[in-house]
């Protein structure tokens, strides 16, 4: 049984990041986290269409609104490996085998501006590629080699809606209609 993995997202702007920031907990629930917690404003009504996708498709994805650092501090402080997404980092893929599995892990990504004490008190700052870019488009690649083809290759046992993949059109089967 793997640790626990979870996303924290800083610096949270409701008025400016809902559509990135959306994007960023859908990856983090498809690709295999546990959590996805939100530093900065809080907004209820994204926990809910979050907890409203896995309703429909599958899975359990946590949501909580903590402070940032203090959360980080705490994760650390109790044992947890803190991985800081930083185009200044490691290259992930150097990182990766580098990083402890057995310890619950909070991957940390930025907002419009990180503050310096993230770079201290995460254990591995990492980058996906030394340019700067999307946290959406860090995430994936992360947690895409973090997990390997587990993870993008998920399926949710309590899904009601499970999508079968093919060429050309849609193909969703609704459970409850088969039942
Ligand atoms: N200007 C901000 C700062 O103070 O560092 C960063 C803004 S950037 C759009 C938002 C977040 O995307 C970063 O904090 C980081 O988590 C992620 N990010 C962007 N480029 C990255 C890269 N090359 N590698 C890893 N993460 C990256």
């Amino acid at each position: 049984m793997s640790e626990r993995l979870d996303v924290l997202r800083l610096g949270y702007r409701k008025g400016r990041d809902p559509r990135i920031t959306t994007h960023l907990a859908l990856v983090s629930r498809a690709l295999g986290a546990d959590g996805f917690l939100l530093a900065g404003d809080e907004d209820q009504e994204m926990f809910d269409n979050l907890n409203s996708v896995s309703e429909r498709f599958g899975g359990n994805l946590d949501t909580e609104h903590v402070s940032g650092l203090g959360h980080l501090k705490k994760h650390v402080d109790g044992g947890g490996v803190a991985v800081h997404l930083t185009m200044y980092g490691e290259p992930f893929r150097k990182a990766i085998p580098k990083i402890r599995r057995d310890k619950p892990v909070l991957i940390v990504v930025g907002g419009a501006k990180v503050p310096g004490d993230v770079y201290k008190f995460c254990q591995y700052n990492v980058a996906v590629g030394n340019q700067p870019h999307s946290e959406v488009a860090a995430l994936a690649l992360f947690m895409d080699a973090w997990f390997g083809e587990s993870g993008s290759e998920r399926t949710f046992s309590d899904a009601r809606l499970v999508i079968e993949g093919i060429n050309g059109g849609k193909l969703v089967h609704d459970i409850d209609d088969e039942d």
